[in-house]
């Protein structure tokens, strides 16, 4: 039932915000339409990152009980979340490359969401050009963080997963000796997800206020709408594709099971991801879903908040996409190596965004510098108009390549004996 009422909240919100949208409302209006959607979406934040750190150590501390079981289940999740990272990409770019929707003149809508200005101050005048190299080495800077208590306080969920998997090994070769330790951290991790399954009943009126907030506050939106129109067709197409056609054929594939049972089973985490517009904020709900389908703890914990991190399938085709639509808007040709740096910056981009609203609109700055397009970067600013609407279907097939990673290392784990699993 939560479910059901979820998404006719989010359909109320969506119809409700744009009548009401007519009404011109003040912004204090729509701050108090989506207040209790704010307190919605701070009440998931606030027990995420004890519930990361508590998942990932209870999740290491069951897996390491067996050396195979834990070889198979990091390196499957690795194997899987590139490939599937790739793939998402390759049908991004050749997609943009099909429709060509640059052929439409993009003119700057006529007034700008507020988060525009953001976007565009955070934009270096002449940035660094940033290789791949260094932001791969960037990103790979972040799981060492140097202070653990920075690193939680700015939600660098990486350092905080890589700092837990670290402690997690190391109190499991304590053995006997710190059997408490690890009774208090799995009894712990229970007590995270039963606040957490508290907090869920307040899905309906809480992403229902978030997106009839958003609705109700969004600039221009027929305007943006006619301005950007083949551009949204052709992302939500290839978001689409990822998620409906790609996503289930590489898991059929590899399992030989029935994908629309995965579909079915994690649709509230998906209804959550649209509704907060994180992946972060949803992974309670996608944990809990493969709870429900019979995912092994240790499987889930680790292989859920690694790919909320990490795999993100629809914003890495959401980039290389972009950024190819702005070269086609402005009559340049990328050729095969510019297509090829794009192709490798944007899943770069993609694994280095945090998993929060808008984090990919900000990391796509790397890749247009990469190809050479930053003269062009002021164009993000008017993609911002429509992409609070695209991040949250980007943000669900986010969510859906974490679905099906964690099916697909389940079935590659299933004759394993998970040790100390409960
Ligand atoms: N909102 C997305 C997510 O949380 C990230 C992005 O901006 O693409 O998964």
């Amino acid at each position: 039932w939560l479910l059901v009422a979820t998404v006719a909240a989010v359909l109320v919100g969506m119809v409700g915000g744009w009548l009401l949208s007519f009404a011109r409302p003040s912004a204090a209006v729509v701050a108090l339409v989506g207040f209790p959607g704010e307190l919605f979406l701070n009440a998931l934040k606030m027990l995420v990152l004890p519930l990361v750190a508590l998942s990932v150590s209870s999740g290491v501390l069951s897996l390491s009980g067996t050396g195979e079981a834990m070889r198979r289940v990091v390196g499957g999740t690795l194997g899987f979340y590139a490939a599937s990272t790739l793939a998402a990409v390759v049908l991004g770019v050749a997609l943009v490359e099909i429709i060509h929707p640059g052929r439409e003149a993009v003119d700057s809508a006529r007034c700008q969401s507020p988060g525009a200005g953001e976007a565009t101050a955070e934009m270096p005048e002449q940035g660094p050009t940033l290789d791949p190299v260094s932001r791969l080495l960037g990103i790979l800077a972040q799981t060492v963080p140097p202070n653990l208590v920075a690193a939680a306080a700015e939600t660098n969920i990486l350092g905080v997963i890589s700092f837990s998997v670290f402690f997690a090994v190391t109190l499991q070769r304590q053995g006997e000796a710190a059997r408490q330790v690890v009774d208090f951290v799995q009894a712990l991790e229970q007590v995270f997800m039963e606040m957490v399954r508290v907090v869920l009943l307040g899905s309906p009126v809480g992403i229902g206020s978030l997106v009839m907030a958003k609705v109700m506050g969004a600039c221009d939106l027929a305007g943006s709408l006619r301005a950007l129109s083949l551009f949204m067709v052709t992302v939500l197409l290839a978001l689409a594709v990822q998620g409906l056609v790609i996503l289930p054929l590489i898991y059929f594939a590899l399992t030989r099971r029935n994908p629309l049972r995965v579909l079915r089973v994690f649709s509230p985490a998906f209804v959550s991801g649209f509704g907060t517009d994180s992946s972060t904020a949803a992974l309670p709900v996608t944990i809990e879903c493969a709870e429900s389908l019979g995912v092994p703890d240790p499987v889930s914990r680790f292989v859920l908040p690694l790919g909320a991190t990490v795999n993100m399938n629809g914003t890495a085709l959401y980039e290389a996409l972009t950024v190819i639509f702005i070269a086609q808007a402005h009559g340049v040709e990328l050729g095969l190596g510019g297509t090829l740096v794009v192709v490798l910056t944007s899943a770069l981009a993609a694994v280095g965004a945090a998993a929060i609203p808008s984090a990919g609109l900000v990391t796509m700055l790397l890749v247009l510098q990469a190809a050479g397009l930053e003269r062009f970067s002021g164009d993000i600013a008017i993609i911002f108009t429509v992409d609070w609407f695209l991040d949250r279907c980007r943000t669900v097939v986010n969510i859906a390549g974490d679905a099906f990673g964690v099916c697909v290392v389940q079935h590659w784990t299933r004759n394993l004996d998970f040790g100390a699993a409960r």
